[in-house]
């Protein structure tokens, strides 16, 4: 099965019982066994949901792995991930990683004796260098959020299983449509499905999914021990979004070509980032791993003023937190996303007070280009 039609006809198509095309909503907590243990394959819905589980089959099929699991956002479900690991444990991770990532690394799991370090992954070198006897895990983001930054990942995977170490990839922004991370030698993939996998701005959700019987036992373990999963309603809303992922994501990138190509050619812009143009510095990395470079955009319009006269006067673009969805949004990392990120560190990597990012939505390029042109003016 080709991709465009992984995205429709994966996992569990319709409903067997009815005849029904689209998977039901299965509204329920618990399960009738006909005797004690004796029941068809549900027992309680934490453990498993059929709708839940349709959803989890679809994204294991997407993403070419072992198996899927669905959780109440991305945050859960990076967080499930990291219960793989013990009090003493140590992970490296992308240095411009999601705010969320970090928050939770440096202010929660670090409590549990969850140790981290954050490198530019996109240099091999500096990855390597800070292996400890006590690392289990590479936890990677390509391309990163704000900045665009690419990591290689069929190194880091081959690095990683060098040293005995998990590659875990956040493939939100590259969605598996353009990029799959398993393919390439990773072990687990997460997603906040809030954003392109959704795709319409009405759902927030996570998804892992693992290339092992052995982690796929165990995060279903932590899953059904934790308990954040995603309710079906939600799970329904998620599939549905994933029907349209490629014909979405072909026009996102149709989008952000022609606006990439504005930008580069405005005087009032000192700098874009988007890994697509040929001056990116891991732009080869990004062509021999990515089958498209997506719909983020970053640009630097040079001071913080300058930035926010932007964002008050952008009409079609809406100034808010979150991407991947069908209108084109507008945010100031530093002073959103990546509040979270002390200043110093922040401005060591780049995320300045004039840094600006664009998630490019589904309208017109036209409209969208006269919108950014009027508001740089
Ligand atoms: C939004 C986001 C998350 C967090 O996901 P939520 O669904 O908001 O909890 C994690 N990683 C990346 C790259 C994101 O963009």
């Amino acid at each position: 099965m080709r991709r465009k039609t992984k995205l429709i006809h994966g996992g569990i198509a319709g409903d067997a019982h009815t005849g029904a095309v689209s998977v039901p909503i299965y509204q329920v907590s618990t399960y009738k066994q006909e005797a004690v243990g004796v029941h068809k394959g549900y027992e309680y819905s934490r453990t498993g949901n059929p709708t839940r589980h349709a959803l989890e089959e679809l994204i294991k099929d997407v993403e070419e792995g072992y198996a899927g699991f669905a959780f109440s956002s991305g945050m859960a479900a990076i967080t499930a991930v990291m219960m793989l690991f013990n009090s003493g444990d140590h992970v490296i991770l992308t240095d411009d990683v999601y705010g969320g990532t970090y928050r939770v690394m440096t202010k929660v799991l670090n409590r549990l004796g969850i140790e981290s370090t954050f490198v530019d992954t996109s240099d091999i070198s500096q990855i390597e260098k800070h292996i400890k006897q006590n690392t289990k895990a590479i936890h990677i983001e390509t391309p990163t959020n704000p900045l665009l930054k690419i990591t290689d990942l069929q190194a880091v995977s081959a690095l990683a299983k060098q040293y005995g170490l998990l590659t875990i990839v956040d493939n939100t922004f590259s969605t598996p449509y353009w990029q799959t991370p398993l393919a390439l030698g990773a072990d687990i993939v997460v997603h906040s499905a809030t954003k392109y996998l959704g795709g319409h701005s009405d759902v927030v959700a996570g998804l892992v999914v693992v290339n092992s019987e052995q982690l796929a036992t165990d995060l279903h373990f932590i899953q059904n021990s934790t308990g954040g999963i995603l309710g079906p309603q939600d799970s329904w809303l998620l599939m549905r979004g994933i029907k349209t992922l490629g014909i979405r994501m072909e026009e996102h990138e149709k989008n952000t070509r022609k606006i990439v190509e504005f930008l580069t050619n405005h005087p009032a812009v000192t700098r874009v980032y988007y890994p697509g143009l040929p001056s990116h510095p891991n732009h080869d990395v990004a062509k021999k791993q990515m089958r498209g470079f997506g719909g983020m955009v970053s640009f630097d319009v040079g001071s913080a003023e300058k930035a926010e006269q932007v964002l008050t006067r952008v009409r079609y673009f809406t100034l808010a937190e979150s991407l991947g969805a069908v209108e084109s949004l507008i945010s100031l990392p530093a002073k959103m996303t990546h509040a979270s990120i002390p200043k110093e560190r922040r401005d060591e990597l780049g995320i300045t007070d004039g840094l600006i990012r664009i998630s490019v939505g589904l309208e017109d390029a036209d409209d969208l280009i006269e919108d950014l042109a009027q508001a740089l003016a």
